[in-house]
């Protein structure tokens, strides 16, 4: 049987560095709302694994609540008009929200859930994301944290894909060309 381990062609973020800088960013959060009382809003299924691990490292209270979108359009790139297929069970006006994603490409999904976010008047808006590679971006939007600046490479692991494949791993990685003639 095929090793998902085997189709990494490099380990880009390891296991101890994820760790590592988890905790630096729990403690940016927290210096920004010493209070507590955030709302985490992962999106889903991409940032479940990174959202887990940065609510555990925090040291205030946080709640989290999820959101699932689609982007529309048939090419590989995003296209910043998206679908909301589940919403916020929370209402979120006058809070303290973050949205937590696991990478920024185009930034173009982003760009949508903050404005769509941002129209339901939460106190403080900000974006976590785990991953972000500055190179490929078209729309004007910006993390207020990131774990890790990126090359402009198809990465899977701790949360992110490949045709729902290594998800599960626990660092980042490339994947190996001939992963994407295989599956
Ligand atoms: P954007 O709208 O910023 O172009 O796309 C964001 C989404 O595309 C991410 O949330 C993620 O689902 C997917 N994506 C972008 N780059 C990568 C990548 O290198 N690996 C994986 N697995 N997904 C990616
Ligand atoms: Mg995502
Ligand atoms: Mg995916």
């Amino acid at each position: 049987m095929l090793n998902v381990k085997d189709m990494i062609k490099d380990v880009l973020v390891s296991e101890e560095q994820i760790k590592k800088r988890i905790k630096e960013i729990a403690l940016d959060i927290e210096r920004d709302f010493p209070d507590g009382d955030v709302i985490f809003i992962g999106v889903l299924k991409g940032s479940v694994i990174f959202v887990s691990d940065l609510m555990r490292a925090m040291n205030v209270n946080v709640t989290m609540d999820f959101m699932a979108v689609s982007s529309y359009g048939m090419s590989s790139e995003s296209s910043g008009i998206v679908r909301i297929l589940k919403d916020l069970d929370f209402d979120i006006e006058n809070r303290d929200v973050v949205i937590v994603e696991d990478i920024i490409d185009t930034g173009n999904t982003l760009k949508y859930l903050y404005e769509y976010l941002r129209a339901r008047n939460p106190r403080n808006l900000k974006i976590c994301c785990l991953l972000d590679k500055p190179e490929r971006r078209k729309a004007d939007i910006k993390a207020d944290y990131v774990g890790f600046s990126i090359p402009d490479e198809f990465v899977v692991g701790y949360g992110l894909d490949y045709a729902e494949i290594g998800r599960h791993l626990p660092y980042v990685g490339v994947l190996k060309e001939e992963v994407y003639k295989k599956v």
